[in-house]
């Protein structure tokens, strides 16, 4: 397939599976068509021009695609990639040996940009704004500070917490892109693909039931196919068919919603202890021994999205469909069977 031989030139064939899995260029990047084009119309216009690309923000959770346009971005521009995430930058000074070594037009992707120091974020202000760096240089009355002329550059930055990022810097980018969930028709498209990259044998069907339970997310796609492909080896010579994707994917633990472990852990436990909720985060969180973000922004999102949980002011709420799905009832709906069974008698 001539798509696939793209995606993996000969003299580089990346050992790590998911680095030969992302998409390189604009044109294989499935789903999210109008983004996809609108990017392609930025990309043209800023080559066109000689001109860096405008600053760019993704958003949205995680695994949906932020880094793979980042680096397709890179590619299309034909200029260099460089990569690091807010977290890691603890002081002004590593931001701004990063900033001082890129060329023109370079293409710098700060992943997690929420969780950036304010000091390294000050340095961003006019980095961004005036391709200059302001330092501040020695201490106490001796103190001056010197401006540093940078290359034009583009910087993308990701997130995961669009509401985290501070508004100076929201509004210094120039390009705002949501990534949303992705429907079962193009994750049908990924998995295919993925398996056509990895030289695997998949039937439509067994491509559909993995796509239908990756929680609407690539990168779970690319995970589940993985651990399918290796029962498929182990069970049906390497090929993926209906029966052995479901066989799979149902020891996996993920259900037929694409639910995992976790899911039906944090629904359980708003059924089970809270009545349905509603119910904080914080309680949620400490009940599951998980990490607040990590439920936030990993667990919560397809949950909401897929419509088993409703956040309310005073905290989570099961739905009807997550109640159903969990195969218990509601308590009020337990309540309302006893007062109808009271007046019928
Ligand atoms: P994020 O940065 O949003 O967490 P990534 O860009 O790292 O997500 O994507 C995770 C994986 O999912 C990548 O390795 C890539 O193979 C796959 N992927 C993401 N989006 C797409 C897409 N639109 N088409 C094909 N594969 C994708």
């Amino acid at each position: 397939m001539a798509e696939t031989t793209s995606a993996i030139t000969p003299e580089n064939i990346p050992t790590d599976k998911d680095h030969a899995l992302r998409p390189r260029n604009l044109k294989d990047f499935i789903g999210h068509e109008e983004l996809r084009s609108n990017l392609g119309v930025f990309i043209k216009s800023a080559t066109l021009q000689s001109k860096p690309m405008a600053h760019t923000l993704f958003y949205g959770p995680p695994g949906l695609g932020k880094t793979t346009l980042a680096q397709i971005i890179a590619r299309e521009m034909d200029v260099n990639f460089s990569m690091t995430s807010g977290p890691v930058l603890a002081k002004a000074g590593d931001l701004a040996a990063i900033l001082t070594k890129l060329d023109s037009h370079d293409v710098l992707f700060i992943d997690e940009i929420h969780r950036l120091h304010p000091i390294v974020e000050e340095i961003l202000y006019p980095a961004m704004e005036d391709f200059a760096l302001d330092l501040v240089v020695g201490s106490g009355p001796a103190a001056r500070s010197v401006r540093i002329d940078l290359n034009q550059f583009t910087l993308i930055g990701a997130t995961t917490r669009l509401g985290l990022l501070t508004t100076p810097l929201r509004d210094r980018f120039g390009i705002h892109m949501r990534l949303e969930f992705y429907s079962a028709e193009e994750l049908l498209k990924i998995v295919t693909r993925s398996a056509q990259v990895l030289n695997i044998d998949i039937e439509v069907s067994g491509a559909m039931e993995i796509a239908r339970r990756s929680r609407g997310t690539p990168r779970v796609a690319n995970r589940l196919l993985s651990r399918v492909i290796d029962f498929a080896i182990v069970e049906n010579n390497g090929i993926i068919s209906d029966e052995i994707a479901t066989k799979a994917l149902d020891r996996l633990g993920v259900d037929h919603e694409g639910l995992d472990s976790t899911d039906r852990k944090y629904l359980t436990i708003i059924a089970d202890h809270y009545d349905g909720g509603p119910v904080g985060i914080e309680t949620i969180s400490a009940a599951m021994s998980e990490v607040k973000d990590t439920v936030e922004d990993v667990v919560e999102p397809y949950l909401m999205q897929a419509g088993f949980i409703s956040r309310t002011p005073r905290g989570r709420m099961l739905t009807s469909l997550a109640w159903k799905h969990l195969g218990k009832k509601p308590p009020n709906a337990i309540k309302d069977l006893f007062s109808s069974t009271n007046n019928e008698t």
